[in-house]
């Protein structure tokens, strides 16, 4: 495909989503502004980041360091905020800390000193966000609802780290406006303890509506822009 034609298909796939969330702003009586879209740009090249930048995205989501980093420094004229959406190891922190502005998963205590570290010593500051986990399936990560606030203080005291709000997935099998509905709770919880913590990222490209409806303030969204992404293989 020509690169005038992916960036057809990618303005298409982008006012296609903008009329999704202004139709959901619309029916929850918001406005676009309170919220922000993710592009999620895993497994599809830095020539698309470099489209969707031109489309004016300012906001892009990886979710594997391996993949992000080159993509991200390959990027780097284009002054994009980068979000890490995915499961993070310990061992993973230091490169993380050094392209992403924001991580959205940031679900155990371990990780908050792993992260805060590194952010110090790349003299760097990073926000975060607490990923909760809405099912029992640890596999999925996100800190237990009831672990989520020693998760935040640490992410509160940690130099280096500005806690930024909450994150979730919404569970399979579950109605997303319900498990959104819970997530808004947890996120008030939070803003209660830490007045500056506002950001509350849900919703995918199946569940946007759903989420802007029940607070969102961050859509994290795919599929729906650069199309259905080929199967993972390792
Ligand atoms: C891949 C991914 C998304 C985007 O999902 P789509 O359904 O493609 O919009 C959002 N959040 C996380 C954590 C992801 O891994």
């Amino acid at each position: 495909m020509t690169e005038t034609t992916r960036r057809d298909e990618i303005a298409a796939g982008l006012a296609g989503v903008e009329a999704r969330i202004a139709e959901a702003c619309r029916a929850a009586g918001r406005a676009r502004e309170e919220l922000t879209l993710v592009a999620v740009t895993k497994t599809y090249p830095a020539s698309d980041v470099r489209h969707l930048a031109a489309l004016g995205v300012r906001d892009v989501g990886e979710n594997r360091d391996q993949e992000a980093a080159p993509k991200a420094g390959d990027c780097a004229d284009l002054g994009l905020v980068w979000h890490f959406i995915g499961q993070l190891q310990t061992n993973k922190a230091r490169s993380v800390v050094r392209y992403a502005d924001v991580v959205h998963s940031v679900d155990r205590l371990r990780l908050v000193s792993a992260l805060g570290a590194e952010a110090v010593r790349a003299g760097r500051e990073i926000t975060c966000l607490v990923q909760v986990a809405l099912d029992d399936d640890p596999a999925r990560g996100g800190a237990r609802p009831q672990d989520v606030p020693a998760v935040a203080d640490a992410v509160a005291a940690a130099e280096g780290l500005r806690l930024g709000g909450v994150m979730a997935v919404a569970p399979l099998g579950e109605e997303p406006a319900r498990a959104f509905a819970k997530l808004r709770r947890i996120a008030q919880a939070v803003q209660d303890a830490h007045p500056g913590a506002r950001i509350v990222s849900a919703g995918m490209s199946g569940d946007l509506g759903e989420a802007v409806a029940n607070g969102a303030t961050h859509l994290r969204i795919g599929t729906a822009l650069l199309g259905h992404r080929k199967p993972f293989v390792r």
